[in-house]
């Protein structure tokens, strides 16, 4: 069914919520209550993580209705979701990114790249993997992961 006659014949915008998401809830996610705030961080993707992260919190996949928000500041954030290798010059400001984050808080990485440097591995301009620069608390593989997944992923931290 077509979105906008899906939207005309039901009222509903967003698809119906996808089964509980396969991993365990984490064991942090009683810390943050069932709501947590998300600060993306870009340390290098070609930009298709992003796409599906915008996805993830459109309104159809509404990552927003399991309890996670996107922010604009470190400072106001409990998970840092980020993708892409690290290039050098984004190797300093991911750690300080990570830093200013109050605790308890997450690192979430996104994409083959993130988790192992993907179709950059070897590049003249990568720092690594997204572990080999700060803490990694989640992995969500995939090149890119779907919005599905990216969503499941926020599930097993906020526990919705
Ligand atoms: S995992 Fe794929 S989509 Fe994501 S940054 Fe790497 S190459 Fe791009």
């Amino acid at each position: 069914m077509g979105l906008l006659r899906k939207i005309r014949e039901t009222g509903r915008v967003a698809e119906a919520a996808p089964p509980a998401p396969a991993g365990d809830v984490l064991a942090s996610a009683r810390e943050f209550g069932g709501s947590v705030q998300v600060r993306c961080v870009d340390a290098g993707s070609c930009n298709g993580c992003e796409i599906e992260i915008a996805g993830a919190f459109n309104p159809v996949y509404d990552a927003e209705r399991y309890g996670a928000r996107l922010v604009a500041s470190p400072r106001h954030a409990d998970v840092a979701l980020v993708t892409g290798p690290v290039t050098r010059n984004m190797a300093e400001p991911l750690r300080r990114t990570v830093a200013a984050m109050g605790e308890p808080r997450l690192v979430v990485a996104v994409g083959d790249c993130a988790l192992s440097c993907g179709e950059f591995a070897g590049g003249y301009g990568v720092e690594g993997s997204v572990g080999d620069v700060v803490p990694v608390n989640l992995e969500v593989p995939g090149c890119p992961p779907r919005p599905e997944e990216i969503v499941a992923a926020l599930r097993r931290v906020t526990g919705r």
